[in-house]
Parts: C-alpha cells; sequence; structure tokens
C-alpha cells in the first residue's frame, strides 16, 4: 500500500518499493503494483506521473 507522505507543502503518496512520489494515491498504489511485477523497471506511464525532486 501506498505511504502517506507530506512533500513540498502538501499532501502526497510515496511508493514504498521504489520511493515515487505522487499526488493521486492511485498513481502510487499503481506503481508498487508495477514495482511488484517488475522489480528493479519503471512504467513511463506512470513514472511520468510523479512529483520531481
Ligand atoms: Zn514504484
Amino acid at each position: 500500500m501506498a505511504k502517506k507522505i507530506f512533500f513540498m507543502g502538501a499532501g502526497a503518496f510515496e511508493c514504498t518499493i521504489c520511493g515515487m512520489k505522487y499526488r493521486e494515491k492511485s498513481h502510487a498504489d499503481a506503481c508498487e503494483t508495477w514495482c511488484k511485477e517488475h522489480p528493479n523497471t519503471c512504467d513511463p506511464k506512470i513514472a511520468k506521473k510523479s512529483i520531481q525532486e
């Protein structure tokens, strides 16, 4: 389950596997699902929605 975090002044969600951060919980959950099935890769469609640091 994606972890609720506080990032750059607003609530966000973090994939607990790869650590990418998202504003939408559904995106963070989708990232986790991907990370479980495809370790050490990122789905570009999901990664595009991540928050850049
Ligand atoms: Zn991930």
